[in-house]
Formats: C-alpha cells, sequence, structure tokens
C-alpha cells in the first residue's frame, strides 16, 4: 500500500494512562474505538443538530448519522492510503463528541458566555474532559482510559497547537503535527459535511441543480454527464448520481493530493511528520478549488438563509437565559455536577453541564426551570 510505511504503528503505542493488560483479539485501537462507540456522549450525539434543526424534516442529518459519514469517508481514505483504519475510524466517531446542543450556535453562545468571565468554550477541549473525567465506566480509573495517540488526535482535530497555549494541551505534543490517520479526519469532515449540507439544503428546497452548477465548478458537467446517461431519471435521483460523483471527486482528490505532498515532502517516518512544519493532507488544486466553492456555496444558500439564522438566534438566546439561571441558582444542578463546584469555578460547572446536553434535553430542562 502506498504510504503503509507511515502508518501508525499499533504495537508500539505511547500508550494509556492506567495500564491494562492486552485484549486477547482487540488491538488498542479497536478497543479505543469500541469505548467510543459505547459511551454515553457518543449516544447524546443522536440528538444534537449538525446544520438543520429537527423541525424541517426528518430526513436530514443529526450529529451521529454525520458522524457515521465521516467515518465511513475517513475509512476509505485510510484504507486507499495504506494507513490504520481502525485508528481513523476511532478518531473519527470521536472527532464531534464535545459538541454542545444546536451545533455552532450553542458553541458560540457558550463561548460568548464564558469569555464574561474571562475563560473559553472549546468543544475539543470538552471533549477531552468527557473522555478523561465525564464518562464514568470503570471502577479503576474515570473516563475511557483512551491511547495517548487518540487521545492527541481528538485535541488537534482541527488545528495545531504551539507549546503554552494552552495549559490542557501541553501533554499532547505541542508544536507538532498529529500522525497522518489523524490528519486525516479534519478535511474527511469537511468533505462529509459539504457534500451533506448540499443534500439537507437541497431537500430542503433552498436552491436547484442550475444553482449549484452556476456557483460550484464540476458540478455543472457532472451533471451533464449524467442527464445524458439517464435521461429520464428524475431530478431527485439526478441529484443523488451527481452528489455521489461529487463526494468521489472530493475523496479521490484528498487520495492524490496526499500522497503527492508526501512524496515532494520527503518525510520517512512517523518523527519526520511530526517535525515536518505543515500537515501533510491535502487535496490536489481542482478539487479544493470545488470544495472552496461548494463551502461558498453552502455559506450563502443554507447557512446564512433566513430560517436557519432564526434557529441560531432562538438557541443562543436559550443557552444565555439557561446559563444565567445555573449561575443564580446552582442547587438546581444535578448532584454530581453540584459536586464539581468545590474544585471548579461556577461558570465552568455549569458550562460543562449544559455543553453535555441533547437539544431535546435543553429544551425539556428551559421548559422545566425558565420562566
Ligand atoms: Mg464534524
Amino acid at each position: 500500500m502506498p504510504l503503509s510505511r507511515l502508518r501508525y504503528p499499533v504495537n508500539a503505542l505511547r500508550g494509556r494512562r492506567y495500564p491494562e493488560p492486552r485484549h486477547p483479539y482487540r488491538n488498542e485501537f479497536q478497543r479505543d474505538r469500541d469505548r467510543i462507540v459505547h459511551a454515553r456522549a457518543f449516544r447524546r450525539l443522536e440528538d444534537k443538530t449538525q446544520v438543520f434543526g429537527e423541525r424541517l424534516s426528518d430526513h436530514f442529518r443529526n450529529r451521529l448519522t454525520h458522524t457515521i459519514e465521516v467515518s465511513q469517508i475517513a475509512r476509505t481514505l485510510a484504507a486507499a492510503l495504506g494507513l490504520d483504519e481502525d485508528f481513523t475510524e476511532a478518531l473519527a466517531l470521536a472527532h464531534d463528541i464535545g459538541h454542545p446542543p444546536f451545533a455552532h450556535a450553542g458553541e458560540e453562545a457558550l463561548d460568548h458566555q464564558m469569555r464574561a468571565f474571562g475563560d473559553r468554550f472549546d468543544h475539543n477541549l470538552h471533549a477531552l474532559h468527557i473522555v478523561e473525567d465525564f464518562e464514568l465506566r470503570y471502577a479503576r480509573f474515570p473516563g475511557l482510559n483512551l491511547t495517548f495517540e487518540v487521545r492527541e488526535g481528538m485535541v488537534k482535530h482541527s488545528r495545531d497547537f504551539q507549546p503554552g497555549e494552552r495549559a490542557e494541551f501541553d501533554a499532547y505534543l505541542p508544536g507538532q503535527r498529529p500522525p497522518l490517520e489523524a490528519q486525516l479526519i479534519d478535511l474527511a469532515d469537511e468533505v462529509a459535511y459539504n457534500t451533506a449540507d448540499l443534500d439537507d439544503g437541497f431537500s430542503a428546497e433552498l436552491f436547484t441543480m442550475a444553482d449549484i452548477a452556476a456557483a460550484v465548478p464540476h458540478y455543472g458537467e457532472l451533471t451533464e454527464e449524467i442527464a445524458f446517461q439517464f435521461p429520464s431519471a428524475p431530478q431527485k435521483v439526478l441529484f443523488q448520481e451527481v452528489l455521489r460523483r461529487l463526494i468521489d471527486l472530493l475523496a479521490s482528490g484528498l487520495i492524490e493530493g496526499t500522497l503527492a505532498s508526501v512524496e515532494s515532502s520527503g518525510v520517512q517516518s512517523i518523527e519526520d511528520i511530526r517535525r515536518h512544519p505543515e500537515r501533510l493532507v491535502r487535496m490536489t488544486a481542482v478539487p479544493a478549488e470545488t470544495n472552496r466553492a461548494l463551502k461558498h456555496f453552502l455559506m450563502e444558500r443554507v447557512y446564512s438563509t433566513p430560517p436557519l439564522v432564526a434557529e441560531r438566534h432562538i438557541a443562543c438566546e436559550g443557552i444565555a437565559r439557561l446559563f444565567a439561571f445555573f449561575l443564580a441558582h446552582p442547587a438546581e444542578l444535578p448532584e454530581t455536577h453540584r459536586e464539581r463546584i468545590e474544585s471548579h469555578p461556577l461558570h465552568r460547572v455549569v458550562c460543562d453541564y449544559i455543553a453535555g446536553m441533547t437539544d431535546g434535553f435543553f429544551r425539556r430542562t428551559a421548559t422545566r426551570l425558565l420562566p
């Protein structure tokens, strides 16, 4: 396989914080993947908004189905490149586990509340706290006791950081690039959500195929090819035929781009990848252009349209009100969260509690507690 020399060696891991005996037939990455799938925070993804809230349709992605799509795309890429599929899968399944309710609006709203205290909300850091502390499933240790490599991949999900940037991240090789398996996740995530949001936006009738063709390079050519091949296919089916090829175009671009950048960088080992000044997973120029245009199109025709802006506004207001309520009435927090007030500032405890909520639990709690 093309990059198998750069595949992360599952038998030479830095290991777990609390040593554990080996499993007879699952390797360490497979165990991490299974621990993530069995976590409560993973199941909560089912009732967290991805982009479209529940009121619009039953077929839209939620954060769980989005996660499964990222995992499928990332595993395909890892297999094609000769990288470790289990490592990649574990990271893909964990990549959104720290997301609060109500998608990016929820994240921004929580961050906004925390800034009033000179603090921040960061979903990658929250994800780390979930797998390190909040999941209570083992008698011998808190959290899931994941391998160093999976935790590192989680905190470096979307960006690298420098020493001292965040004290909590200093244990995770600051200033160094993560392994290729971890580098794959951010771009697999982009391919998954750009194409999925296009699909959901089309179902919601926010735009037509002609609108996409006018804005996104190659979309028009793909559409003409398919329409010529299947002249009597209904529009909805044509859309799916084109969408599939679009995913393929972006994924293939990622495979070729990564092979080319690894080749030209001259890296020979995992150590070289870590010390390389930039990440090596990337798309070739033409698909990258399509991807950028797609992003821009979605920004204009989906994310900033009145129904989505209205949903975000409601979410931000709701979070501000519930946050203020718990600050004023800490006795209303559940016991396990109340106990944390002794060792953490109240605003942090409130933030972590709200961040863990599903959209549905948030609504029920707000209805019960707010005037
Ligand atoms: Mg994601």
